[in-house]
């Protein structure tokens, strides 16, 4: 259930899955849900997999966490928001808008399903602990690091043989 899925448009900016660019980290750091007897939870397990933006000149320090279950694969249960930064620094980074990115929330762009709300509730509870929280500020910053290596080598490749290009 780790494997990447694909690209997750919010807003103008695109989301990479996590997991695509720290296959080695994410595995073994990603927060999943054991459900059993829940009343408005179906059971099984839930992985809620963290994306990142992939624009390096943009700072947005937010995650878009999308949830998946085994049985359905990368069928988005719920696709999350959350900043964790003060809203101050939201408003500011937005600057034509006042909505706050902040969160967590539902993203309003992103695949929802009738169990979103619930597992945002769960979400909620997640982000009420500080270790979870400075695993996602070491996640951004890891994946990050991992993009401008990946785009660096890519720069580098591409030099000595011209018309392979990359992906994009
Ligand atoms: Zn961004």
């Amino acid at each position: 259930m780790l494997a990447g899925g694909p690209r997750e448009r919010t807003g103008a900016m695109a989301m990479a899955a996590f997991v695509n660019l720290c296959p080695d980290v994410a595995p073994v750091e990603t927060r999943t849900i054991i459900v059993r007897d829940h009343a408005r939870l179906p059971d099984g397990e839930y992985g809620f997999i963290e994306h990142y933006c992939d624009d390096l000149h943009c700072d947005c320090r937010r995650v878009l966490v999308v949830v998946w279950t085994p049985a359905t694969g990368i069928k988005a249960w719920a696709t999350i928001n959350y900043g964790w930064e003060e809203t101050e620094f939201y408003r500011k980074w937005a600057k034509v808008s006042d909505e706050d990115m902040k969160g967590p929330f539902l993203d309003p762009l992103g695949v929802q399903s009738r169990y979103a709300e619930v597992l945002l509730a769960f979400f909620a509870k997640m982000v009420e602990d500080d270790a979870y929280i400075a695993r996602l500020k070491r996640h951004y910053a890891t994946f990050r690091k991992a993009l401008r290596t990946q785009r660096r080598g890519r720069k580098a490749a591409r030099r000595p043989t011209r018309g392979e290009g990359g992906d994009s």
